[in-house]
Parts: C-alpha cells; structure tokens; sequence
C-alpha cells in the first residue's frame, strides 16, 4: 500500500516526500513537472535513501489516472498538485479553475471508482481573506479576492459536499483533511532541497534569498504604513518541513480507526506573526549578508496582517510547529547558498 503523492516534485510536495519516508510509508508521485523538476525527486531519494515510482502525468489525465491506480494500489493520496501564484491567477483565470479545482474533482472520480476514500487536501490561509481578528480559527468565514484563492474555496466546498453526500449512504466513503497552510518558507536541513520558484519569485523569502546571492538587487518591500508595530505585513512563517510533517499527522489521524470518516480541517501554522522587516533582519542574521530594500506602494489585494490559531491541530493531531524563525533562515539561506541556481546546476 502506498501514498499517492500529486505535485511531489514541488515545493511543499518534495518536502512531504521526504516526511512520508522517514515515518515508513511507500509513495508513488504524481507530477506534471510544469513549476517543478524531477532533480528534486532524485534529492529526496538522497536524503531518505529510497528510491519510489514517479509517474509524470497530469491530474487532469482521467486516463493517466486510470493506469496509476491500476499499476499502484494506492490506499491515501496528498494532493499538492496545483497552481499558485494569486497574480498570474488574475491574468489566468481558466487555467487556474481548470488545474485547481477541475483537476480535484478528476483525481476524487477516479479515488472512487479505485476505491481510495482517504484524501488531504492543500489549502490556503487565503481562504480567509482579510480576517477580522488574529490569532485565525478554523471556524472563521472563508471568501477570496482572486482566482487562485477562489479555486480554494471552490475545492473546499466539493470536498464538504462529498461529505455531506455521504451522510445519506449506507456507508460513508470519504475521509478527508483540508489543511490551510499559513506562509511556508525554509528548506530540508540537507540543503538538498527546497523552493526553486521560475523566473522573479512573487513571494518574499524566495525574493530575499536571491537578493542576498546577488541575483536580484533590493527587496521592494510592499507597503510601509500598514496598522502594525514597524508598519510592514504580518504574516505567520512555517517552516516547510514542520508542514511536511503536519500532513503527516493528519493521515496517522484519518487512517486511525478510531476517526470516523468526515472532513476534517485544520490550520498549520506556528500562531506566531513577523513582519516583513524582521524577517529582513532575520534573513541578514543567519546569512551575513546584508539585503537592501526600498519601502514601495502596497501590493493590491495584500492583507496587513494574518497569523493562526494553531490550537485545533495540536489538540487533534498532536502537531505543532517546532523550528523558530532562524531556523527557518538558516535552512533557507543553506538550500539557496548551496544551490544558487536552484536544482539547474
Ligand atoms: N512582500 C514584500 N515584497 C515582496 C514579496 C512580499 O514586501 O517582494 C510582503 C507581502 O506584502 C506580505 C509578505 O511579504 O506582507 C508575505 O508575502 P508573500 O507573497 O510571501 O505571501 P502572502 O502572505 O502574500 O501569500
């Protein structure tokens, strides 16, 4: 038995891999390698010294679906597949419904016709938009304010109804955990792998550590008279490997017997917020390098702060987020000082 894992060639999906190892599952992944490469699959059978099966398909292939759950008997899938970039999903709106929330819907088609009833699900603290209060729980109201956060919040609602469907079955099917990641950044501790995003990345962690290799020159730091302590974004930074692990906490939790099947959602983030210039500062700390930035307009649809109520997943999964900030910095700067140009050498 295995766990599929869609989009295990990225980001948070290499991570999860490397998660899913080290705790004694068998994976297959699932990529279109369309934002990411196959050299992080070969990294992480380095780190775990494992080698599994990738298939390099689409989850919008019902056919290529077919062949996957007909070689592989898959008993779980982590679905990380998608696209994520809230401007380019302005831009591309269509292809954002279209791999998002067309691309869920074929993958759960054909989990029921294989009979694979466990799901995880990535979803995004974007879901709650600008949220009237911090510390965020999961109770909170859920809107988006572009497409890729609507595609969120259109997945999440299949995912409920597939629930709700259930309750009228002999049998309830779907076992499912929606998890909302707040800001993942950081690296596996190796250096080996890590975010590696295409051409000028959106995001801020990424954005400063090619400024501090040189590639870029100065950080445009979005808005400077926010209603926070130094007048910057808040945002609540997770270590992607505390991440890797949440997933991996929720699928002992959906796989336990004693859960009765439903779905389930849960915040992964540390409660903790930080704003963008200490993060600046943080980034200088454990790289040496000094990261000169201009303080420009804010970015349209920017929030001023966000950070999560952590609570539910301790008390449920018995996770919790254990790597402070300079970890988080200095598994960053390793990853991207040993690999300036990501995983093209
Ligand atoms: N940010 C910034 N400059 C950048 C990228 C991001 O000042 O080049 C700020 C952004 O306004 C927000 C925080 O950094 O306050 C985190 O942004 P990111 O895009 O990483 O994540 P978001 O929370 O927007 O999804």
């Amino acid at each position: 038995m295995a766990v599929l894992v869609t989009g295990g060639a990225g980001y948070i999906g290499s991570h999860a891999c490397v998660a899913l190892i080290q705790s004694g599952h068998n994976i297959v992944v699932l990529d279109n390698l369309s934002n990411s490469c196959r050299a992080s699959l070969e990294q992480v059978s380095e780190i775990t010294g494992v080698k599994f099966p990738v298939v390099i398909d689409d989850v919008n292939d019902r056919a290529a679906l077919d062949r996957l759950f007909t070689a592989y008997q898959i008993d779980a899938v982590m679905h990380f597949a998608g696209m994520k970039a809230v401007g380019e999903s302005c831009e591309l709106p269509l292809t954002y419904y279209r791999n998002n929330v067309a691309g869920t819907l074929t993958l759960c088609e054909a989990m029921k016709d294989y009979g694979v009833r466990t799901l995880i699900f990535s979803s995004s603290a974007t879901v709650y938009g600008e949220p009237l209060s911090n510390p965020i729980t999961e109770d909170f109201p859920v809107h988006a304010t572009n497409p890729y956060g609507q595609s969120k919040v259109m997945v999440e609602q299949v995912l409920h109804d597939l629930v709700q469907a259930d309750a009228l079955a002999a049998v309830p099917f779907w076992n499912i955990a929606i998890l909302r990641y707040f800001n993942p950044v950081g690296a596996h501790a190796s250096g080996k792998i890590g975010e590696d995003p295409l051409g000028i990345p959106n995001n801020l962690l990424p954005f400063i550590s090619l400024v501090a290799v040189g590639k870029l020159k100065e950080l445009s730091v979005f808005g400077g008279s926010y209603p926070t302590p130094d007048g910057t974004g808040v945002r609540d930074y997770i270590h992607v490997m505390d991440l890797a692990e949440g997933h991996v906490k929720a699928l002992d939790k959906l796989t336990d017997e004693k859960t009765s099947s439903g779905c389930h959602t849960w915040n992964l983030g540390t409660g903790n917020g930080y704003s963008v210039l200490e993060m600046v500062s943080a980034f200088e700390a454990a790289s040496g390098r000094p990261i000169p930035y201009k303080i420009v307009d804010c970015r349209p649809g920017d929030i001023a702060e966000c950070w999560a109520d952590p609570s539910k997943a301790e008390s449920e999964l018995g996770w919790k987020a254990t790597r402070g900030l300079m970890e988080m910095m200095e598994d960053t700067w390793r990853w991207q000082s040993q690999n300036p140009n990501g995983f093209s050498k």
